[in-house]
């Protein structure tokens, strides 16, 4: 088999890039070994997104209006979210428009598993298992939109990323109306729990899902028992799955005309554990560079978008995860109406021009001293 450009993996990271790529004329095949797969994943993402990628709200949504912060001493901060909204997607279905979208625009899209790299000489030959059985496609470039476990990374001896680890569960009796975030290192030391509201419905109530991050070494299953009985959830009502977020860096961009998009190139917002949006940009960047064969366009384009929000995320990781102290002091910041203007917009609207960001540090600045 032959084609100009090979995607790994379709999840936003490549269907996005394999839309992007088919529409402007470029010949592609996305390969992805579970089309049934459904992510473990909040699924929240921030309307403005779709709005901005082109995506058509025709999968099970739920539209919410409010972050909920719970502090580690059980107070609740509830913040509107004005001028914006968040979606709830379920990420079966939304994974599966992605991939309708690319198919739309020309893209063929196949269930198969990518298996290995044969060669990188000319032309990449990648090896494919279609049905189980081993084929072998040529292409010009490959799009490594394989996850945080990717295969095409560990093809290429590239680590794979450090990572926070997730155990997350659907809970049909519980209902919340809010993007709950839970802090405290009784049950998330460094990271934060969380209740989100279901897409697909679920029971009476429409269910939520529920979630832990345990940095990795760290007894996941104790600190998820304890968010759960924090929520008065019997364990019986709980399949847990465990995933991995990726911790991001910095790149990878690219290694020769083998681009990395999404997870697999560590691609998540610190701090708020956000990878569908910039999954789905890092796609559309790494297609823009093909596009237009200069492969550096990639990481420059990300970099001026998303370098200084990422780092600035990075940052206020660090001071408010550190401890309960820290998690305390977020809430006596964020109960001030600037404060949570502020925040929501910078997140609720990705095109946030460096000035805006600069006004956002000096306001968190002028609260922290
Ligand atoms: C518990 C949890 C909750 C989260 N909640 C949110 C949230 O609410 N909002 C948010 O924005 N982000 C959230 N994230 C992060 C988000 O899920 C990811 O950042 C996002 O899915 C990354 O997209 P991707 O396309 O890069 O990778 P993925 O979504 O992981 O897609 C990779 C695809 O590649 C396929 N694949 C893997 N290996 C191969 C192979 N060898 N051959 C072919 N196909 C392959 C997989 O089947 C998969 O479909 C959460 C993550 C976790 C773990």
């Amino acid at each position: 088999m032959r084609t100009q450009v090979l995607v790994v993996g379709g999840g936003p990271a490549g269907a996005t890039a394999a839309r992007r790529l088919a529409a402007s004329g470029i010949e592609v095949v996305l390969v992805e070994r579970d089309l049934c797969h459904r992510k473990p994943c909040g699924g929240g993402i921030a309307s403005s997104a779709l709005e901005e990628l082109g995506i058509p709200r025709k999968t099970p949504l739920r539209v919410v209006n409010t972050i909920r912060f719970v502090s580690p001493s059980s107070r609740v901060l509830d913040i509107p979210l004005k001028g914006g909204e968040i979606l709830v997607v379920d990420r079966k279905a939304f994974d599966s428009l992605l991939r309708s979208l690319a198919r739309s625009a020309g893209a063929e899209v196949l269930e198969a598993e990518f298996s290995g790299l044969l060669s990188r000489e000319k032309r990449l030959k990648s090896r494919v298992l279609i049905n189980g059985k081993p084929e072998v496609v040529e292409s010009d470039y490959l799009i490594a939109a394989d996850g945080v476990n990717s295969r095409v990374r560990s093809a290429l001896g590239i680590k794979l990323p450090g990572y926070v680890f997730t155990l997350s569960s659907s809970v049909d009796s519980l209902s919340s109306d809010a993007c709950e975030f839970w802090f405290g290192s009784e049950h998330a030391p460094s990271s934060y729990s969380w209740v989100f509201p279901r897409a697909d419905g679920g029971g009476s109530t429409g269910g939520c899902s529920v979630g832990t991050g345990i940095s990795a070494g760290r007894d996941a299953r104790l600190f998820f028992g304890r968010f759960l009985k924090r929520l008065n959830i019997s364990p019986q009502e709980v399949n847990a799955r465990g995933y991995k977020v990726p911790l991001w860096k910095n790149g990878p961009y690219n290694e020769g005309k083998i681009l990395f998009a999404g997870d697999a190139a560590a691609q998540v917002m610190p701090f708020t554990y956000e990878g569908i949006y910039y999954a789905m940009k890092s796609g559309e960047f790494a297609a823009e560079a093909v596009i237009s064969n200069r492969l550096s366009l990639y990481g420059k384009l990300w970099r001026r978008r998303f370098l200084s929000r990422f780092r600035l995320m990075r940052t206020l990781e660090g001071v408010f995860l550190r401890n309960d102290s820290g998690a305390e002091k977020l809430f006596d910041i964020f109960g001030r109406p600037e404060v949570q203007e502020a925040s929501m917009r910078l997140w609720l609207r990705k095109d946030a021009s460096r000035g805006s960001l600069l006004s956002y540090i000096n306001l968190f600045r002028k609260f922290l001293h």
